[in-house]
């Protein structure tokens, strides 16, 4: 029986290395809200790539001798663009290593780590995915806001707020009456979308949340309205990272009352 020349080139291929890419999320921030495995691995990596998001917290975990290469993004300046760090995770795991990529929150939720899985197969290095918990769980937890609710949503959808043609994308139907809409990336464009749900249909007195640094000790949780979504992340000088919650359960968050308009606290009020 002959054997398909395609198995014989694949039986001359030298062994697979032990080398193995882990796409670890390492949560919003507290290291607290790691996942034991996350921990685990981060412990016993020959090298770990991380990203700007991932908290001092966090990062202390490594012990000293393992390398850490920093690939941190801002929404203006790239420092390393994607196919480089694509090709960077697959070399150090070609040759051998064990690699962490570390990624703010769950690397599947707006983390990129679709295209670094893609390059990890396309490359034939082991790969395996570490969930973290997403920045909309964490912050959600600490401002005591339940982003889904018997009496006020029955459905959360995630969205990413600073995303190409934002005027484009089809969200009617996110937001409104028995749903929660969580923005990510959403501080440079929030009267835009606040301008966008209006548009769409959605009551400009809903309420909204604004959370910052969520699950670290600065984290500042602040409540309006649509209306004021952009005037908010103006008037406080809300900093990245920053998440908007926009919902009635939004109203049910542990939080200051801003505040600028007279009539928004009372108006939120309303809903709780
Ligand atoms: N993979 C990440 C999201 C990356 S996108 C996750 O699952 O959480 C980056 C955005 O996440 C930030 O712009 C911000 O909107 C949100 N974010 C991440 N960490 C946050 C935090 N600690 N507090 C508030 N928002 C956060």
């Amino acid at each position: 029986m002959s054997v398909p020349a395609a198995h014989l080139s694949s039986m001359k291929q030298s062994p697979p290395s032990a080398g193995k890419l882990w796409l670890v999320g390492a949560g919003p921030g507290d290291p607290d809200l790691l996942t034991l495995r996350a921990a685990r691995l981060l412990a016993t990596a020959d090298i770990v790539v991380h990203d700007g998001l991932v908290g001092a917290g966090v990062l202390a975990l490594i012990p000293p001798h393992v390398e850490r290469i920093s690939v941190a993004k801002q929404r203006s300046r790239h420092t390393m663009k994607q196919d480089v760090i694509n090709a960077l995770l697959v070399r150090e795991a070609l040759s051998g290593k064990q690699v962490v990529r570390l990624k703010g929150g769950d690397p599947f939720i707006f983390g990129r780590g679709g295209e670094e899985l893609d390059a990890a197969r396309e490359a034939g290095v082991a790969c395996e995915v570490v969930p973290g918990i997403t920045a909309a769980a964490g912050c959600a937890a600490q401002a005591g806001l339940p982003l889904t609710h018997r009496d006020d949503a029955s459905a959360v959808s995630f969205v990413a707020g600073q995303c190409r043609d934002l005027s484009d994308q089809d969200w009617s139907g996110l937001a409104g009456h028995g749903r929660t809409l969580v923005i990510y990336m959403g501080l440079a464009t929030a009267s835009a979308i606040a301008d966008k749900l209006i548009a769409d249909g959605v009551s400009p007195d809903l309420p909204v949340a604004v959370i910052e640094r969520g699950t670290t000790a600065d984290a500042r949780v602040m409540r309006s309205l649509l209306t004021d979504l952009g005037d908010l992340v103006a008037r406080e000088k809300v900093k990245s990272p920053a998440l908007i919650v926009v919902g009635k359960v939004a109203a049910r968050a542990d939080a200051l009352d801003c505040l600028g308009a007279p009539g928004i606290a009372a108006k939120i009020r309303d809903f709780t």
